[in-house]
């Protein structure tokens, strides 16, 4: 497959993430002088349990989301689970037991081939060398958050949305849960209680970008 890789790099060159820049290493890097200039922010939230994010939701930062999430940039995948797990290993007190994320509906997934939560989670996973696990299933098909102004309305539109999957796997366990983006904390709160109610010991959350 070298002679694909090739093509494809030829094709789709690896770039920074946030502002486009060639990477010289072969893979999507993020460049130092985003590293140096990005909306870097010690923001934190409660939903249930302690909940961070690591950037703020600045335009750089939602045009480098909306390219991950809707313009096939899957690969962006790494660099910004690089950032998310620094930002855990700083921030988030305490060891947990396993990697998760805030699924999209299967839809959704189907339609974009990814579901860019678990591309997260699975990039900050393997900076420990474990696995992402799949904990929920999104069963209701909701209107977006970002549509929704009040705390109340947002609450209300995520109620009954998720459905623990194999409880098993997490019963009496601390849950990290991995979306990509944070606003209310609202999204958050409904996935670690759908856990908790399901046995998770407890739930600490982290995002990329909040605001
Ligand atoms: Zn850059």
């Amino acid at each position: 497959m070298k002679g694909l890789d090739a093509v494809l790099r030829l094709l789709y060159p690896p770039k920074c993430p946030f502002c486009r820049t060639l990477s010289l290493d072969g893979k999507p890097e993020l460049c130092q002088q985003c590293r140096r200039q990005l909306p870097w922010t010690e923001g934190s939230f409660r939903g249930p349990g302690e909940g961070i994010y690591a950037l703020r939701y600045s335009d750089v930062v939602r045009q480098a989301l909306l390219r991950f999430k809707f313009g096939g940039c899957s690969a962006y995948a790494a660099v910004f689970g690089e950032i998310l797990a620094q930002a855990v290993a700083e921030r988030l007190s305490g060891a947990f037991d396993l990697v998760s994320y805030v699924p999209v509906s299967r839809p959704r997934r189907w339609v974009r081939g990814y579901d860019q939560a678990q591309l997260l989670a699975q990039a900050v996973a393997e900076v420990y060398g474990v696995q992402a696990v799949q904990t929920l299933r999104k069963i209701r098909h909701n209107r977006p958050q970002s549509g929704l102004r009040s705390q109340q309305a947002r609450r209300k539109n995520v109620v009954g949305v998720y459905r623990a999957v194999e409880p098993g796997r997490f019963a009496g366990k601390r849950v990290l849960l991995i979306d990509d983006i944070v606003t209310t904390g609202a999204t958050f709160s409904a996935a670690a209680q759908t856990l908790r109610q399901a046995g998770a010991r407890e739930v600490v959350c982290a995002a990329l970008a909040g605001e």
